[in-house]
């Protein structure tokens, strides 16, 4: 399945698949390169940059979430879903996620099993 993201620090595309940093609970839309050599700076750069905690989600499946389903996530204290009648990419329903968290000034959300 391909998904493919936008990176949050450089704004060039990049594979999901090609990258998920070994952190479990921190899904940031960075590509390898900026995840691995500017974080620091990028998180100083990007200020309203949402994180997206995803280790219930890895804990409950044994996976990281990825590719089509049903994405619900929790946002300053409510759950939202972010699909109609058909199953989305997680990258689409991570991003419609983040704009909603940034409408609300939520900076940390989660991913839901
Ligand atoms: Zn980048």
């Amino acid at each position: 399945m391909a998904d493919r993201s936008t990176c949050e620090g450089c704004g060039k595309r990049f594979w999901i698949s090609q990258l998920t940093p070994a952190d479990d609970d921190d899904d940031r839309d960075l590509c390898p390169k900026c995840w691995d050599k500017n974080y620091d700076k990028i998180l100083l750069k990007v200020k309203k940059m949402v994180k997206v905690m995803r280790g219930k989600y890895k804990r409950e499946h044994g996976k990281f979430p990825y590719g089509l389903g049903r994405w619900a996530f929790e946002i300053g204290g409510k759950n939202y879903w972010f699909h109609d009648n058909e199953a989305i990419l997680y990258s689409e329903a991570k991003k419609l996620a983040i704009e909603k968290a940034k409408t609300l000034n939520v900076l940390t959300i989660t991913v839901l099993p």
